[in-house]
């Protein structure tokens, strides 16, 4: 495949002002900013996703959170979501590192690409259905550029994988009607007419909400991980 592809993708998505109420907030919290990051410049821009460029598995969550990668301009990077998945990657041996604050930070994931279906932060972490149709095509093109090494996808919540599904429907893959139903541990195999199917699972959010009250553990994420990773035929550590 063409790196540079993907690269260009990124940039392009970086400069994205399609949705005029989510360009108003991800730049309000910037400008605004929380007390214990007031030293920071926010990125404040949609953050594009993050990984290799012939990753084999895709980790997809929905939105960017606001003073996560709002703040530092990479996916799940600077907050509590992104402290557990990463540390997670790590312990499976998919990441160089078990935390993620910066850019440049050196973290790097072996194999793996992060990314979204919504690329800006949302108001209360809820993109509304029509920002979520503006954003798709963002991720078809994603997803088109990676077909050719791409094998599994690991979606984070129902609401990842409602919104995920479509954009995998127009990348090329076949998904099944009645559309997949979303659970923690589900699988399911989308064919393709022209090249490899992709290995769905679905995973409980890595948001505090599910890894405070234990809904998800590390156990299970872990868990999880190695079993896409196994779809996506990544090595993963046991
Ligand atoms: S959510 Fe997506 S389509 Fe909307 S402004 Fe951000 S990058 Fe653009």
């Amino acid at each position: 495949m063409d790196p540079s592809g993907l690269e260009r993708l990124d940039q392009r998505i970086a400069g994205c002002r399609a949705c005029p109420r989510l360009v108003g907030w991800r730049e309000e919290v910037a400008r605004v900013k929380r007390a214990a990051f007031a030293d920071w410049t926010y990125w404040g821009r949609p953050v594009p996703g993050f990984g290799p460029p012939d990753a084999r598995l895709l980790i997809v969550g929905l939105a960017p959170a606001a003073h996560g990668g709002n703040r530092t301009g990479r996916m799940f990077t600077g907050d509590r979501s992104g402290d557990v998945l990463y540390r997670a990657l790590y312990d499976v041996g998919l990441a160089s590192q078990a935390t993620a604050t910066h850019l440049g930070d050196g973290l790097e994931l072996y194999g793996v690409r992060v990314t979204s279906p919504v690329h800006c932060a949302p108001p209360a972490n809820k993109p509304t259905p029509g920002e979520r149709d503006t954003c798709r095509p963002w991720l078809v093109r994603e997803l088109r550029l990676l077909r050719p090494t791409v094998r599994a996808a690991l979606v984070l919540g129902a609401f990842g994988w409602q919104a995920a599904l479509p954009a995998f429907a127009e990348a090329g893959w076949t998904v099944p009607r009645p559309r997949p139903a979303f659970a923690h541990g589900a699988r399911v195999t989308l064919d393709a007419a022209d090249g490899p199917g992709l290995h769905l699972v679905g995973c409980f959010h890595v948001s505090q909400r599910n890894t405070f009250t234990g809904r998800l553990t590390p156990d299970m994420l872990r868990d999880v991980l190695r079993m896409a990773a196994e779809a996506a035929g990544l090595p993963a550590r046991k």
